[in-house]
């Protein structure tokens, strides 16, 4: 099986269908969360999304845009994003939002190989996994080898075997144009992926993440995409959201 596995897509349109078109055929669609906040186009995400995901865990930007929990601890630009969102969501769309089931899930056994979908980290759906002491806890507690996990807007691996650790991060050669990097999952190695961001990527790239597991060749290929920044730009401009948001996408941080 060979599945897309998407992130943080934040309302950013055009990095969604840069990623849809650059993915090839898949036969099914894990989203780790944050569809929604920070981009101008909340609906069309959510649209484009609902029919395609196989599976769908909230994200934190979920969770406040759609109402369910406070923006109190969100920082004055991702505040004002997650109140435009809220009232430009429609209805339907802001009560789908609100039912998406809250991670760690476990998708079903692919290949014979059980899988954790995450927003935060499979033991919570707000930590972040930065680093490898961020990752120890979970690499030991999760339920299942290997989890997908998003959040951090950083595209990026983290793996154990016994008192073998390893901080993964792909190794892009050049930064224009689409890039790939190949992942091998080896047996017997608990593995945490997050394919990135696609829509507001942090790792100083911003072309739009993320990642194709095939758990027929127990590989992650991770992928970078370029996209047409500026419309997504020219939408956020058009919304009066603060100006910020346009600049980091062409930053990517
Ligand atoms: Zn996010």
């Amino acid at each position: 099986m060979r599945v897309l596995v998407l992130s943080d897509i934040h309302g950013n349109l055009e990095a969604l269908n840069a990623v849809l078109q650059a993915a090839g055929p898949w036969d099914a669609l894990w989203n780790l969360g944050d569809l929604v906040g920070y981009g101008a186009s909340p609906n069309q995400v959510v649209n484009v999304i609902r029919p395609l995901a196989t599976v769908t865990v909230r994200g934190n930007h979920d969770r406040i845009c759609s109402g369910l929990t406070s923006t109190r601890n969100f920082n004055p630009i991702a505040r004002a994003s997650a109140k435009w969102t809220m009232q430009e969501l429609s209805a339907e769309n802001l009560e789908w939002l609100r039912g998406l089931p809250q991670g760690p899930l476990e998708p079903g056994m692919m290949d014979e190989v059980r899988v954790t979908l995450a927003h935060g980290s499979p033991l919570h759906e707000d930590h972040y996994i930065h680093t490898m002491r961020d990752a120890w806890a979970p690499l030991q507690q999760m339920a299942t080898q290997i989890a997908f996990v998003g959040h951090t807007h950083i595209q990026c691996g983290f793996a154990q075997k016994e008192h073998d650790w390893q901080d993964l991060r792909p190794l892009y050669l050049s930064r224009v144009g689409s890039v790939m990097w190949r992942l091998p999952l080896a047996a017997g190695v608990r593995t945490l992926i997050n394919p990135g961001s696609v829509g507001q990527p942090r790792d100083t790239d911003w072309r739009a993440a993320f990642a194709i597991y095939d758990s027929v060749a127990r590989e992650v290929v991770f992928h970078r995409v370029p996209y047409d920044i500026a419309s997504a730009q020219e939408r956020l401009q058009r919304a009066k959201l603060p100006k910020r948001l346009a600049m980091r996408l062409r930053e990517g941080h």
